[in-house]
């Protein structure tokens, strides 16, 4: 089958279900992984020739995408930053209201290393799009990454080596075990970024099916219904391992805002910033 009839069937089969610039996205992704070509070459050669095992993978992937099943995981992979992070159902797929908390932490002035390197700490890292970009992006860090999940380490670790940067990852419960002094004895932070859990129960009705029924829930929603609970549980790390003049991060439920103000002002923080994203709701703070 030659790549144009291919573009119309993968359009044909999908555009009752998505919207038709979608399906033609979906196809130029599909492609380009699947036939290891570039963009503009699919588009400007469509006489070439697919064989039949290559039009079964746009078939099975065409199926997975009937399920709504997130374009990332079919692939594999995704672009945060400018950088190639593999990605899998283990993690969440990194967000651009994400780059837009690196690109934040990137460009203020405040984040500048002296003579000593940057330390940085990146809690609930997943796929480690926030800690790697910042390796990558900042001269002269020390970037340390922590989540409790084994396999998104694991996955982390990969995206760090495919990136090329030093990241330390260490397994920890950011809810229970915080206080384990020996992987954290002796250290200190200048920057804590973190973007956990933080949509609630309540808010699942709004989710896309996309997401609800395949990225991990663990990294969604918080237990117990509050909808703070990690980011107390950070404060109240910070307390101990944040150096002093050092600055936390996160990225933020967009109904949350005054509530994340209210806590660091409570916890003793000053210089708070609350930041709009993209699309104009609360997403970032910076204290
Ligand atoms: N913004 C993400 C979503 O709505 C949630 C990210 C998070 O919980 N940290 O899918």
């Amino acid at each position: 089958m030659i790549l144009k009839i291919l573009k119309r069937n993968c359009i044909e089969a999908l555009v009752d279900l998505y919207p038709k610039e979608e399906c033609e996205a979906f196809f130029y992704r599909l492609a380009e992984h699947i036939l290891s070509m570039q963009r503009t070459d699919i588009a400007l050669n469509g006489y070439v020739v697919v064989s039949g095992k290559k039009q079964e993978k746009f078939t099975e992937a065409i199926e997975r995408l009937k399920t709504f099943e997130p374009i990332q995981y079919i692939i594999g992979s995704t672009a945060f930053f400018g950088l190639e992070f593999k990605v899998n159902t283990k993690v969440l797929i990194p967000r651009p209201e994400t780059e837009e908390l690196v690109d934040f932490i990137i460009k203020d002035s405040s984040v500048r290393a002296t003579e000593n390197p940057l330390r940085i700490l990146d809690i609930g890292t997943g796929s480690g799009c926030i800690s790697i970009a910042l390796a990558k992006h900042l001269s002269k860090v020390n970037v340390f990454a922590v989540d409790v999940s084994e396999e998104a380490l694991n996955l982390a670790k990969t995206n760090a080596t495919l990136n090329d940067v030093d990241v330390r990852f260490l397994n920890v419960d950011i809810l229970n075990d915080f206080t384990r002094e020996d992987d954290f004895n002796e250290l200190e932070f200048d920057v804590i970024v973190s973007n956990p859990p933080y949509v609630r129960e309540s808010e699942k009705e709004l989710m896309q099916p996309n997401v609800l029924n395949y990225e991990p829930h663990i990294a969604l929603f918080v237990e117990n219904n509050d909808p703070l609970l990690f980011y107390k549980a950070i404060i109240a790390f910070s307390q101990r391992f944040l150096a002093v003049k050092g600055i936390l991060y996160f990225e933020i439920n967009e109904t949350l805002g005054k509530d994340m103000v209210k806590l660091l002002n409570d916890s003793g923080f000053g210089d708070i910033e609350l930041k709009l994203d993209i699309f104009g709701k609360d997403r970032m703070i910076k204290a």
